[in-house]
């Protein structure tokens, strides 16, 4: 199976800062491997802008499996909080995925960026977000809709940079001609309802095109924090 690929973050219409990170910031024409994250950084004094960048430079060069990346990717954030206490108690999310020839992704995840997949007109998300009101909604507790407007919807349960250890959730996706694999940071999923980003990649184009798409339709919902996303098309 080969792959091609476009990313695009993006400050939003209301930060004046990008927290966001994602990799790679090139496009990917037909490629037989890929490798794609977006982290999604929290802190004062720049940490979230460190914190994803740290994050997610170490999990691209560490190697070994998604879980191994992020474990890394762990480490060097508290060492650079450490470094810079003003930066104490800066963290991130970050969501990998690693494409192969076998025609599988295999996914490393801490947080609340998502995954998706895009297959036959139909989205779905195959990430669980790391919050309080993912949790919430698992447990019976709260409505999706509740969780929209939920004054700790933003709150994390899982992040990378916090403590020694973290708990990473790895799984793999089975892939088929014309699937898309979708990675974002939630200032895409706040601004658009999935049936809105399902929308956009049931309109076809390159993954350029679309993954322009995407930010400009958030932006043009209120853009209220930054905008990230990764896409990925597997072809025969
Ligand atoms: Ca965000």
């Amino acid at each position: 199976m080969r792959f091609r690929w476009a990313t695009r973050t993006d400050v939003g219409r209301l930060r004046d800062h990008n927290e966001d990170a994602v990799w790679p910031t090139g496009i990917g024409d037909w490629e037989e491997v890929a490798l794609v994250g977006v982290a999604d950084g929290m802190g004062g004094h720049a940490g979230g802008e460190v914190a994803s960048a740290v994050a997610l430079e170490t999990a691209i060069a560490a190697g070994g499996d998604p879980a191994m990346r992020i474990r890394a990717a762990n480490l060097a954030v508290l060492d650079a909080a450490r470094e810079r206490p003003r930066l104490a108690g800066m963290g991130t999310t970050l969501i990998l995925a690693e494409f192969g020839p076998g025609g599988e992704a295999h996914f490393g995840h801490v947080g609340d960026s998502r995954a998706y997949r895009f297959r036959a007109g139909d989205l779905s998300q195959v990430s669980t977000d790391h919050s309080y009101v993912a949790e919430m909604i698992a447990a019976g507790k709260m409505t999706a809709d509740e969780a929209e407007t939920h004054p700790y919807r933003s709150v994390l349960t899982r992040a990378v940079g916090l403590d020694k250890e973290v708990e990473v959730d790895t799984f793999t996706v089975d892939l088929e001609p014309g699937d898309l694999i979708l990675l974002c940071s939630d200032g895409l999923t706040t601004m658009l309802s999935d049936a809105e980003v399902g929308a956009i990649l049931h309109s076809g184009g390159d993954p350029v095109e679309t993954v322009a798409k995407l930010v400009d339709a958030a932006n043009s919902a209120g853009g209220v924090d930054n905008i990230t996303v990764a896409l990925v098309e597997a072809a025969e």
